[in-house]
């Protein structure tokens, strides 16, 4: 990790986003509307040349209490997951995080039954 790592614009709304989160850590999506671009190579590590743009699918909670976002790339559909920056945005984080609750796959009805 370095501080070299240049700034990035966001291939989907367009911010620039500083190379590193206030964590230090390199981050790998938008923290305005949590887009990701196809960089790494999930399988085989190193640099993938797909380049395609990778939308936020879910957000998992590891033992560790960190988020993590799980992205899916548009173009080949190769998943990737990464840590939440801080200053990644609250509302869309949690859009995504609520989202199966807001779109139930049975009526939620049934749970007043259980
Ligand atoms: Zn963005
Ligand atoms: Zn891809």
């Amino acid at each position: 990790m370095s501080n070299t790592e240049p700034d990035f614009l966001c291939v989907h709304c367009g911010l620039t986003m500083s190379a590193l989160t206030p964590e230090g850590d390199e981050r790998d999506h938008c923290s305005g509307c949590l887009t990701s671009r196809h960089v790494h190579d999930q399988h085989d590590g190193g640099v993938s040349d797909c380049a395609a743009r990778m939308t936020p699918l879910s957000v998992v909670v590891p033992a560790d209490g960190r988020w993590r976002l799980v992205h899916r790339c548009v173009d080949c559909a190769e998943l990737s997951e990464g840590l939440v920056a801080g200053d990644d945005g609250p509302l869309p984080l949690m859009r995504i995080a609520v989202r199966p609750l807001a779109e139930p796959p049975f009526p939620l009805e049934l749970l007043g039954r259980v």
